[in-house]
């Protein structure tokens, strides 16, 4: 059988912050909200909220229209514009993912509010190149119970670096460490550390 290769998602192949940016463009370009206004009324709402993960882009719409009254679906249609999620694939991760499906079963690793990076996957055209059965999606990805349910020698990249710590202490993984910002120490000897989608293919194959 192909080895199993998890990729987290927001950080690793999809950059969130440009599509987040992008979006706020656009409620500005199509609602005549500014760019000031999103942002209060999302740091407001992030504020209300446990963890930055627990976003819910329904939620967030709701409060933008009440703050703004611009109508809820005018707002809620710019969530639906696939070239904004097309556009903040990293590294043209969608190429790299069908070269490797030929040689690799691919999955996901991925934490949140799952319809909210189910949507993120789909109109970001990614999701066909993943196994349906592969899809590991929960709101908090680290706890012991959910990483059990992990196919064992998966191979696992990452971004976040609390994540790989807590790879590492599970063991039964091949990690990769993402850095795309090259800011941060890591000490851990088992983890491979790769600047860009690139270059973990390389070090794939290695
Ligand atoms: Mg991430």
């Amino acid at each position: 059988m192909a080895k199993i290769i998890l990729f987290d998602f927001d950080g690793t192949l999809f950059n969130s912050k440009k599509l987040a940016a992008e979006m706020a463009n656009e409620w500005e370009k199509n609602c005549h909200i500014s760019l000031q206004v999103t942002e209060s009324v999302f740091n407001n709402y992030s504020s209300s909220l446990t963890a930055s993960l627990d976003f819910n882009p329904e939620d967030f719409i709701i409060s933008l229209s009440q703050e703004t009254n611009v109508d809820r679906e005018k707002i809620a249609a710019v969530l639906q514009q696939e070239w904004l999620y097309q556009e903040a694939i990293f590294d043209q991760a969608d190429k790299i993912l069908v070269t490797l499906k030929k040689k690799y079963q691919l999955g996901i690793f991925s934490q949140g509010v799952g319809s909210w990076q189910k949507l993120k996957m789909e109109k970001s055209r990614l999701l066909p190149l993943f196994e349906q059965d592969l899809l590991f999606i929960t709101r908090r990805k680290t706890t012991l119970e959910f990483l059990q349910t992990l196919p064992e020698d998966s191979v696992i990249i990452d971004d976040n670096l609390a994540v790989i710590e807590d790879l590492v202490k599970f063991g039964k993984f091949k990690v990769f460490w993402i850095d795309r910002y090259g800011n941060q120490q890591m000490n851990f000897k088992e983890v491979q550390r790769v600047t860009s989608l690139a270059e973990f293919v390389t070090k794939l194959e290695n």
